[in-house]
C-alpha cells in the first residue's frame, strides 16, 4: 500500500537486484519504455552474489565474455575477473540506465498470489517498515539459487575441540588476519580452489583438504584473442565475436566430456601433470572418480593453484576427517593437519524461487508438482518467469535469454489484447526428469524441492545456449503449450489501479 491506502501496481515486478535482475530491468526498459516496473531486493545493495562474497581472491570461474551481458561489452583485459570488477560492472549497468531508481532495497518478497479474474499478482514483501503489498501483471524472479542467510555446513566431527578460528566463505570476517598462519581450507570446489592460492600469498601454509578430487583446468586469465579482436573490431563487435568463440569452445569441451569422457579425463590429467612438480601424486589429488561435467569443472586462472603447490606454499590432502583436535584436524588415515584457521568451503544451500510462497487462485504452488517450461516458466503458473542460469556455461547467457523471451511474450500479448499467459503440459507422453541434471552433492541434497523438467521440448532442459537462442530468441511464442487468455477484469473494462 502507498500513503493513500492504495495498493501500488506495476506492469512487471522483478525480484532481486543481482546480475540477473539488473539485466532483466535493462532488457525490459529497452523493449518497453512505457511499462512500469520495480525491483524488490532483500538486501541493501545491488550485485547479489558479487556483493555478498568477500573472501580473498573472489572471482568468476567462467569468462566474462559470456558472464557479461549481451548488451554491454566486457572491456577489461582479464577474461577471468575478480569479484569487485564484476560488482562494478553490474553497478555501472544499473546507474547508466537509471535502473537503480527503480530498486526498493531491504524488501524481501515472501508471498505472491495470482488472481486469474484480475490477471495480476499480489506480492507481499517484508521491508523496514513492515509488510508491503504491491500488485503486478507479470512477476519475474531473479532471486538466484541459494540462501543468503546460511551457507552449507558439512558435518565437522569434534569441532568443539578446535582452539583456532573457523570461517565460512559466505560470511568472511573482513578483519581476518591470516598472515603467517597455518590455514586448512575444507572443500575442493570453485571457492576452495580460489581461496587456496589467494591465501597462500601471505599465510604460512595453506592446505586444501578434500574428501575427493575435482576436475581442475588451468586457463589463461587474459584471453589474447579476445583482446586482439576488441582492438581490431571495436568493443562491441569484438565482444560479440569472443562471446560466440567462447560459447563454441565451452560447448565443445562439454560435448566431448559427455561423449568421450576418457579422452577429456586424459587431457585434463596431462595438463595437471605438466604444471605440478615431478613425481607429484596427481592420481590421488586430481583424478576424480566421476566423469568430467558430472559435476562442474573448476577453472584456475594461469594455473595459480598448481603454482602455489609447486612453490610449496600450498598443498592438497585427500581423505576423510576423523576428528578436529585442539591444534587441527586428524584424518581417518591417521595423518594430522595443524591449523590456526579452518575455512569451511563446503558450499551453498540451494533455495528455489527465492523462498517465496506462490499461490494460483488460492491454491498453493507445490514446486515439484510443476514442470519447467523452457527452463524459465512453470506449468500452470500464469505470468511468471524465473531466472536460473546454465550449469555447464555462464549464468548470464541464459539470464539474457529469459529476459528476452519475457519481453517477446509481453509484446505478443500486448499486440493481441491478452493479459494472461500460462504454460500447459497436457501431453501424457512427456515424462518427468530432474530440473538440474547434475550429480553434485549440493544439488542432490535438495533437488526434490525443485520443479521438474520434462522429457521433450518445450519442457526439456537442454543446457545448450545455441539451441536456446533458437527457441527463446527466435522460436514461436504461440507454440501450443503456451495458452493465452483475457481476464474478466479486462473484458469488463476495469483497469489496474492508477498508482504507478
Ligand atoms: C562465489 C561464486 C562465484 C560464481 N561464479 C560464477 C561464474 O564464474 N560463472 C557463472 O556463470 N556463475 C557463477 N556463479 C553463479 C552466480 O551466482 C551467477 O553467475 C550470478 O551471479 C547469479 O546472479 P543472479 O542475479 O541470478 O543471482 P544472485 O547473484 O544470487 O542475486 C539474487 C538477488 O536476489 C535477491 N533475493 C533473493 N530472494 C529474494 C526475495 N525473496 N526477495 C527479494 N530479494 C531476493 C538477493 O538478495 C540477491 O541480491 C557464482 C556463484 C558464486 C556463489
Amino acid at each position: 500500500m502507498n500513503d493513500n491506502g492504495m495498493t501500488e501496481h506495476r506492469d512487471v515486478l522483478i525480484v532481486g537486484a543481482g546480475l540477473s535482475g539488473i539485466g532483466a530491468a535493462h532488457h525490459l526498459q529497452d523493449a518497453f519504455p512505457g511499462k512500469s516496473y520495480t525491483i524488490l531486493e532483500a538486501r541493501d545493495a545491488i550485485g547479489g552474489t558479487w556483493d555478498l562474497f568477500r573472501y580473498p581472491g573472489v572471482r568468476s570461474d567462467s569468462d566474462m565474455y559470456t558472464l557479461g551481458y549481451r548488451f554491454r561489452p566486457w572491456t577489461e583485459a582479464k577474461a577471468i575477473a575478480d569479484g569487485p570488477s564484476i560488482l562494478d560492472y553490474v553497478r555501472a549497468t544499473a546507474a547508466e540506465a537509471g535502473i537503480d531508481k527503480h530498486i526498493r532495497f531491504g524488501h524481501r518478497v515472501t508471498r505472491a498470489a495470482w488472481s486469474g479474474e484480475d490477471a495480476r499478482w499480489t506480492v507481499e514483501a517484508t521491508g523496514p517498515g513492515g509488510t508491503v503489498t504491491l500488485t503486478c501483471g507479470f512477476l519475474l524472479l531473479c532471486s538466484g539459487y541459494y540462501r543468503y542467510d546460511q551457507g552449507y555446513q558439512a558435518e565437522l566431527p569434534g569441532i568443539g575441540n578446535f582452539g583456532g578460528q573457523v570461517v565460512h566463505p559466505q560470511f568472511w570476517p573482513q578483519d581476518l588476519d591470516y598472515a603467517g598462519k597455518r590455514v586448512v581450507v575444507i572443500g575442493s570446489g570453485a571457492t576452495a580452489v580460489t581461496l587456496v592460492p589467494a591465501m597462500a600469498g601471505s599465510a604460512a601454509h595453506v592446505t586444501m583438504l578434500q574428501r575427493s578430487p575435482t576436475y581442475i583446468l588451468a586457463m589463461p586469465a587474459e584471453d589474447g584473442l579476445a583482446n586482439g579482436l576488441r582492438k581490431l573490431l571495436g568493443p562491441r563487435r569484438g565482444y560479440t565475436a569472443t562471446r560466440w568463440k567462447n560459447v563454441a569452445v565451452t560447448t565443445l569441451i562439454y560435448r566431448l566430456s559427455r561423449r568421450k569422457p576418457d579422452m577429456i579425463r586424459g587431457w585434463i590429467r596431462k595438463m595437471a601433470i605438466k604444471q605440478l612438480p615431478a613425481g607429484y601424486d596427481v592420481d590421488t589429488h586430481f583424478k576424480p572418480t566421476y566423469n568430467p561435467w558430472d559435476q562442474r569443472l573448476c577453472l584456475v586462472p594461469d594455473g595459480d593453484l598448481f603454482k602455489a603447490i609447486s612453490e610449496g606454499r600450498a598443498s592438497v590432502a585427500t581423505g576423510r576427517i576423523a576428528t578436529f583436535t585442539e591444534h587441527g584436524i586428524q584424518l581417518e588415515s591417521g595423518a594430522e593437519l595443524e591449523a590456526d584457521i579452518v575455512v569451511t568451503a563446503t558450499g551453498l544451500q540451494l533455495l528455489a524461487m527465492g523462498g517465496i510462497e506462490l499461490a494460483v487462485d488460492g491454491e498453493p504452488v507445490r514446486l515439484p508438482e510443476h514442470m519447467a517450461y523452457k527452463g524459465m516458466m512453470l506449468s500452470g503458473v500464469p505470468n511468471f518467469a524465473f531466472t536460473i542460469g546454465y550449469t555447464n556455461a555462464s549464468w548470464t547467457l541464459k539470464a539474457d535469454l529469459v529476459s528476452e523471451f519475457t519481453c517477446r511474450l509481453l509484446k505478443y500479448m500486448d499486440a493481441r489484447g491478452y493479459d494472461t499467459c500460462v504454460p500447459v503440459n497436457d501431453d501424457p507422453t512427456v515424462t518427468e526428469q530432474p530440473l538440474l541434471d547434475f550429480q553434485a552433492g549440493y544439488v542432490l541434497r535438495v533437488i526434490d524441492q525443485f520443479p521438474k523438467a520434462g522429457s521433450r521440448a518445450p519442457w526439456r532442459l537442454a543446457q545448450n545456449y545455441a539451441r536456446d537462442v533458437f527457441t527463446l530468441r527466435r522460436g514461436k511464442i504461440d507454440d501450443g503449450s503456451m495458452r493465452f487468455s483475457t481476464s474478466v477484469r479486462r473484458v469488463a473494462g476495469r483497469e489496474p489501479d492508477p498508482v504507478r
